[in-house]
């Protein structure tokens, strides 16, 4: 187990056993020789993927580099609030598939975060693998895929990509590489607003993947102006009613659970359309299984499109992520993973996913 070791006296920030000087001096020198950079993250952007993604932008921007952020897909408009007057341009590849991929071929870096290879990346996978620019990766999942970057920041004992780059940014000051002639500043207080808004969605509000140095992080926003009050109030309170009317249905009439203790649901494109359900409106319902004490495993479907996405959340000493890769083509973190299922021949609906899920699940559990 690794972490980080807290010594708020340590007199050089780098000196952290998951973070090396030489690595953040190498990071410093492609920062500062950079002047339009690329940001991009993985698709379905979450909080830590819009957090990182604006944090970094707004670090660079204020060093007066021009970032431009990439979406493979729209951000859920839950996260909306993230988002402030001045904040650089952030193109959905989606819909400016054109305009993306020409921020990232005239970019001179790119950093990807939050996704451990590029594919979690869709369409943009293309215009990055053609750059010919430096590239870095900053991300917290198991397996990254090293041979495209020239340089990666990779942890798991960490709450989120947010929390990573925030020591990394607090390392820079002190590393011995400048930036047009100064040294590093210290990340303002709208960059660690962006990274304690990601940190706390994927720390499921210090949930889970909580570690001494997220706590740390938390102390170090706080005591420099960032309002987590009302971080928590815009990630929390701001629901659309929508919402909790499916999150009942959703726990009174699908949720099953088997007799391993897998707690199970597939929503059905229809059922979301009846209840007006919008992209990230279904957040959290994953988690909500995992209180009743027989759960040990909580699986959520939702069909889109021609696949089922699909979320995955498991109790301690039961791995999320092996059932994700395993059966269904996916996978992510310990606890916390996702996939997708396409919708065919052999699951051509929501009753056929709920029969494939008992099935793999049956087999996971019983052997
Ligand atoms: P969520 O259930 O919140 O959509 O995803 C939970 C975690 O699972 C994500 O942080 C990510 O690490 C992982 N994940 C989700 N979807 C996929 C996927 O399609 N492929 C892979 N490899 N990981 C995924
Ligand atoms: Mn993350």
């Amino acid at each position: 187990m690794q972490y980080i070791i807290c010594n708020f006296a340590a007199p050089d920030r780098a000196e952290m056993n998951f973070i090396s000087n030489e690595d953040i001096r190498r990071a410093a020198s492609m920062l500062a020789a950079a002047e339009n950079v690329a940001i991009i993250c993985h698709v379905h952007p979450d909080g830590d993927a819009m957090g990182s993604s604006l944090g970094l932008a707004r670090y660079l921007t204020a060093l007066g580099k021009r970032c431009g952020i990439c979406l493979p897909s729209p951000a859920p408009r839950t996260l909306d609030f993230i988002f402030r007057e001045g904040d650089c341009t952030t193109i959905d590849a989606s819909l400016h598939r054109e305009q993306a991929d020409g921020c990232i071929l005239g970019a001179d870096l790119a950093v990807c975060l939050d996704l451990p290879c590029i594919r979690r990346a869709d369409g943009l996978e293309e215009a990055f693998r053609q750059a010919r620019c430096p590239k870095l990766l900053i991300d917290h999942h198991l397996n990254p895929a090293r041979e495209d970057f020239d340089l990666v920041f990779s942890v798991q004992d960490i709450s989120s990509t947010c929390e990573l780059l925030y020591h990394i940014l607090q390392a820079l000051p002190s590393c011995g590489v400048e930036c047009s002639g100064k040294a590093f500043p210290e990340p303002a207080t709208d960059c660690l607003e962006a990274l304690m808004t990601g940190m706390t969605t994927d720390s499921n509000n210090f949930a889970n993947s909580t570690y001494p140095s997220t706590f740390e992080m938390a102390s170090g926003c706080l005591s420099r102006g960032v309002d987590r009050d009302s971080i928590i109030s815009h990630l929390q309170q701001e629901y659309r009613e929508a919402r909790f009317r499916l999150m009942g249905y959703f726990l009174s009439e699908k949720m099953r659970i088997s007799d391993y203790g897998v707690a199970y649901a597939v929503l059905s494109a229809g059922e979301l359309e009846r209840f007006g359900t919008e992209e990230g409106e279904t957040e959290g319902f994953v988690n909500i299984p995992l209180g009743i004490g027989a759960v040990k495993m909580s699986i959520f479907l939702r069909e889109e499109g021609s696949v089922f996405r699909v979320s995955i959340r498991s109790k301690k000493g039961v791995s999320a992520s092996r059932l994700a890769g395993e059966s269904f083509n996916g996978g992510g973190h310990e606890q916390a993973a996702g996939g997708r299922l396409d919708i065919g021949p052999e699951i051509p609906d929501a009753a056929a996913a709920e029969r494939y899920i008992l099935e793999v699940t049956d087999r996971y559990f019983g052997k």
